[in-house]
């Protein structure tokens, strides 16, 4: 019997309103033991078969309060569980379930017996190797087990290639490959059974052979509910088991329903006809059953945002109430995500302000997407990275040094118990705080000598090496000195030894893929144990997945292989893992329901939002991970794009015509677009209100974002540090760096904290400022003190300059970027003098004003307030202008609003304003030192960046963040600025005043080179 059922009826109170806690049709045959089990609220002569396993979490939940006392619950499965259960409990078969692993080894064996996935009017491709293999194997297992779940036969296959239809639709390389395929096909099922394996599809097939009523002792009912696809095997079993008395099928309403009605059968067919007689569809189609909340529309928001975040920030705006409230939350309430990835972002911005069981979270997160992954491939990144002579490569092994996991490592590294941000061991010498600081500091102390100076071009080290470098100890006890109870310097080496030796010394020599599988499962466990991963989210549902992942490589029969180069065991592993999902299994079921999309199947809510409605999502545009064509899929049965495309529209409509409200959330930018299906109801709204523009339905979010990384504490100015600053000589950039981030001041001005390079683009950038500032001291000072004549500017001297100071750096040999480089800086140098320099001159000259050069790299100090700060500036350039003093400092930049001050926004007496007005104080700061060194009016000197970075040199790379054509308004804007850098050093030496992380981390962590040792990274 087929039954429909409305989406507005609750669907799971549907199937509880057609179970009874003993079997009251069978009462007339068996009246005692009937009334037996009616009185134990006996359901276990029942069984109800979902698409999946969630929905039965709520059937228990709707029985549980139904009878209000403890009852045996009916038999509930998803349907693989079902198929499973009747095969070893109803069948007897005593075979295992293959593990996917299994599959593709036993796959890859046969690959080699016969000789490869062979390609047509080629030759097969024997020489695959097993890493090679893996992601192909995982196919050729999914593809396999379609085919069986479909009734195929490998004949079915083999004619495919023999039909002149698909002679035009299918490449003949894709034949090669139907061919290789009919031969797994043939070949995998037999010698998995030999081997004592069944598969899903071995044990469907088995169970729809098996099928009898007889089987079915002791069930009085069983239905199969909620289902949308189903394939040709799984559609048979159903079939055959609807003729029996004690079998129904119930299913939604909903769009698109009738494809399935008419795959079964008479019943299903004639459905359709009624409906049609009476002029209704499944989709307009009403129906109110016992218990139904009614006909009203779903009320459905739409909400478009520029990203993830805005779309969380959105949803949380939508649900305050509730979410402050959490009272009202409950099982009604869910949040679906069709894209896992964005889980986190749900969590750091969402979850974590509920209680923990206020919420739970049931979806598969891709194992490729965790920090743990991310962790282990950086791991195998560097561990490739090791050259015959058993070298690293430095960035890689600084990336991974760097990872949170590895940077937390606590000092001294036993196993213990952590408590929160430190933990507690016991040693010989009593209790030892647990620090993950000195971790930091370590590593940040190595990346220090491996980014600056003369060793930045040391691109590979030996782990020995590192380990016993004396400039490497030396930074390491030069940045102890700043910290609170130093460790013994020598101890903090010897924990590097010990990192190394836990994580990267494992992958010397690896014998084999078991062997393999369980060094990573070392590390795994060396990190649980000793670092402060596990208190970051989710660390233990993705660590034991990975120990499961890790657990069943090592087990498999892929175990004894073994291969020649090390990139197979980590494409291996890629690959393995790849393909595994976390599980969050979302029990026991409370509060608001954190959910993926297919987990949300045949579940009844009354407030659902669905994040991420886009195309790409939401229909999935992902092909099927197949090698069978399209048109080859179609004519087998197989499932396509299309239908999973219909699949998710149905279950999209049921989710929200269920619900009473429904928010739905998507993404616009230049990337992504509104979900198809959006689009749809948008317009179906239009329609109903008569309404011309679609925009009027849509919430469009702005916002700004808050960045929050891991908590940072501010540093009190202890009397060290307070004295230390009373003696300390102010320059512009570490004021800049103070208006930035009082704690980065604190880092790189108190304890010493060498900023560091990053290798690569970044340094080059570095290195070519201070080359263009050494060629044009050099170029400019035979010039000091005399008149600048455009006669004297010689392009050829200019040329030999730069030609010089790149040998001296780079050496003879120039060759590749290096020698571009040279060109480059060459042209644009010969611009700067042709088109800049000469026409200043000449602009000058007219006015009767020569230009004198004072000074090149020039340091000037002054003293200011009554001589309590010194003051200290490295001028590029000054020179005199007629009567008018310029001081110039070179920029390799070329956007100004980075350097410039908005006097607009800039309130002397408003602290908060000086940060968000002010993007250096380096002009002022040079003015206020020159005048007072030189005793001048301060409205005298000028300042100007020079923009040398623009891409067209002229006279206008000039810039002054003051006003320039208003003398009364530049006199002011000095008169502010100087007010502003004293206010500036009296707070930092103000002995009460912390210093503070910045109060604008969005903008000034990510780039910050102390975001390591600080958390915020
Ligand atoms: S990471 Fe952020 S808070 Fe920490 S020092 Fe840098 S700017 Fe300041």
């Amino acid at each position: 019997m087929i039954e429909l059922v409305s989406p507005r009826d609750n669907f799971i109170q549907a199937v509880a309103a057609r179970l009874r806690p003993a079997g009251e049709s069978r009462a007339k045959d068996n009246p005692e033991a009937t009334a037996a089990r009616a009185a134990a609220k006996d359901y276990s002569g029942q069984w109800v078969v979902f698409p999946e396993k969630r929905p039965a979490f709520y059937l228990r939940k709707a029985l549980a309060e139904r009878e209000g006392t403890s009852f045996v619950p009916p038999v509930l499965d998803s349907i693989d569980g079902f198929v499973s259960r009747v095969y070893e409990e109803r069948l007897g078969m005593s075979d295992s379930l293959i593990d996917p692993l299994d599959a593709v080894a036993l796959l890859f064996e046969i690959h080699k017996k016969q000789g490869g996935l062979g390609r047509a009017g080629k030759s097969h491709d024997h020489f695959l190797s097993a890493d090679g293999f893996f992601p192909l194997g995982m196919k050729i297992y999914h593809d396999l087990e379609e085919l069986c779940l479909a009734g195929a036969r490998t004949s079915d296959i083999r004619e495919l290639d023999l039909s002149r239809e698909f002679e035009a639709k299918i490449s003949p390389e894709a034949r090669g490959r139907l061919q290789s395929l009919a031969a797994f096909y043939e070949s995998f099922y037999a010698v998995a059974a030999e081997r004592g394996y069944s598969t899903l599809g071995l044990r469907s097939r088995a169970v729809l052979d098996g099928l009898r009523p007889e089987l079915w002792g002791g069930i009085e009912k069983i239905i199969f509910a909620g289902f949308y696809s189903l394939t040709k095997v799984e559609r048979q079993i159903i079939r055959t088991m609807m003729n029996w008395e004690n079998c129904s099928l119930l299913l939604m309403e909903g769009r698109g329903l009738e494809s399935l009605l008419a795959e079964l059968g008479p019943e299903g067919i004639s459905l359709i006809e009624t409906m049609q007689k009476e002029n209704k569809n499944l989709y307009g189609r009403r129906q109110e059953n016992k218990g139904s909340r009614g006909d009203g529309e779903t009320e459905i928001e739409f909400y478009k945002s520029p990203d993830t975040h805005g779309q969380i920030f959105a949803f949380n705006k939508a649900m305050e109430n509730r979410l402050t409230d959490q009272k009202g939350l409950d099982v009604k309430h869910a949040v679906i995500l069709p894209a896992a990835e964005t889980l986190f972002p749900l969590y750091q911005q969402t979850l974590t302000t509920l209680d923990e069981d206020a919420y739970n979270i049931s979806m598969g997160y891709p194992l490729s997407r965790t920090p743990i992954y991310t962790f282990f491939d950086q791991l195998m990144e560097l561990v490739q990275s090791r050259d015959e002579d058993g070298r690293l490569y430095s960035p890689h092994y600084l990336r991974f040094v760097l990872h949170p996991y590895t940077k937390n490592i606590f000092f001294p590294a036993e196993t213990n118990t952590v408590t929160g941000a430190g933990t507690e061991t016991r040693t010989g010498a009593g209790v030892e705080e647990k620090r993950a600081d000195l971790t930091r500091i370590l590593f940040h102390a190595i990346e220090g000598e491996m980014t600056q100076g003369r060793r930045r071009t040391k691109s590979f080290w030996k782990l020995d090496e590192i380990e016993n470098d004396a400039a490497i100890r030396e930074a390491v006890e030069e940045m102890l000195k700043g910290v609170e109870n130093p460790p013994d310097p020598a101890g903090l080496m010897e924990h590097l030894r010990s990192i190394h030796a836990n994580t990267i010394g494992l992958f010397g020599e690896i014998r084999n893929v078991g062997d393999f599988a369980a060094k990573m499962a070392r590390v795994l466990d060396y990190i649980y144990e000793n670092s402060t991963a596990r208190l970051h989210h989710f660390f233990h549902p993705f660590a034991e997945a990975f120990t499961r992942q890790l657990d069943s490589l090592g087990k498999s029969l892929l175990q004894v292989m073994e291969f020649e180069d090390r990139g197979g065991y980590f494409n291996l592993f890629r690959k393995a893992v790849a393909s595994g999902t976390v599980p969050f299994e979302g029990t026991p079921l409370r509060g608001l329901q954190v959910l993926g999309f297919w987990e949300a199947r045949c579940i009844p809510f009354e407030d659902v939002s669905i994040l991420d409605m886009n195309e790409d999502v939401l229909p999935s545009f992902r092909r099927e991970d197949t090698l069978l064509p399209f048109a080859a899929r179609k004519r087998l049965g197989l499932p396509t794009y299309e239908e999973n495309e219909r699949r998710m529209e149905y279950y999209l409509d049921t989710l929200l015509r269920g619900a009473r409200k429904a928010r739905l959330f998507f993404v616009e930018n230049n990337d992504k677009e509104r979900s198809r299906f959006v689009e749809r109801l948008v317009w179906e709204r239009q329609k109903r209100e008569g309404e011309r523009n679609a925009d009027k339905y849509v919430k469009t979010i702005q916002y700004r974002v808050a960045l929050t990384g891991g908590k940072t504490a501010s540093v009190e100015k202890g009397g060290g540090v307070a004295e230390f600053l009373r003696g300390i000589k102010f320059s512009a950039t570490a004021l800049d760096m103070y208006l930035r981030c009082p704690l980065q001041f604190y880092y790189s001005r108190i304890l010493g904290l060498e900023e560091k390079e990053e290798i690569g683009e970044q340094m080059e950038k570095k290195d070519i400022g201070s080359f263009v500032h050494n060629v044009l001291e050099e170029y400019f000072r035979k010039f000091a003190g005399k008149a600048l004549r455009e006669r004297d500017l010689d392009i050829g001297e200019l040329d030999r300059i730069i030609g010089r100071k790149f040998e001296e750096s780079y050496g003879g040999d120039m060759a590749g970027s290096v020698y571009l480089l040279k060109l480059q800086v060459e042209r644009h140098l010969e611009e700067f003098v042709a088109n800049y320099q000469i026409p200043v001159i000449r602009d000058l000259a007219k006015q009767g004003k020569p230009l004198v050069i004072l000074g090149l790299e020039q340091v000037v100090q002054a003293e200011i307030s009554g001589g309590k700060f010194e003051l200290s500036a490295r001028l590029d350039r000054s020179e005199k202008r007629g009567d008018d003093i310029f001081i110039l400092d070179y920029k390799t930049g070329a956007n100004e609003k980075f350097v410039g001050i908005n006097f607009r926004k800039l309130e002397s007496d408003n602290r908060e304003s000086w940060r968000e007005a002010i993007g250096s104080v380096q002009i002022p700061f040079y003015g206020l030192v020159y005048s007072r060194a030189h005793d001048l009016p301060r409205d005298s000197v000028h300042g100007r960046f020079l923009m040398l970075g623009k891409s067209h040199l002229s006279p206008k790379i000039e810039y002054s963040p003051y006003d320039g054509e208003d003398e009364i308004a530049r006199r002011e804007q000095i008169g502010m600025m100087e007010h502003i850098i004293v206010g500036l050093i009296r707070e930092i030496i103000d002995p009460a005043r912390p210093f503070e992380p910045t109060s604008d981390p969005a903008r000034f962590c990510p780039p910050c080179p102390y975001g390591t040792i600080c958390n915020r990274k």
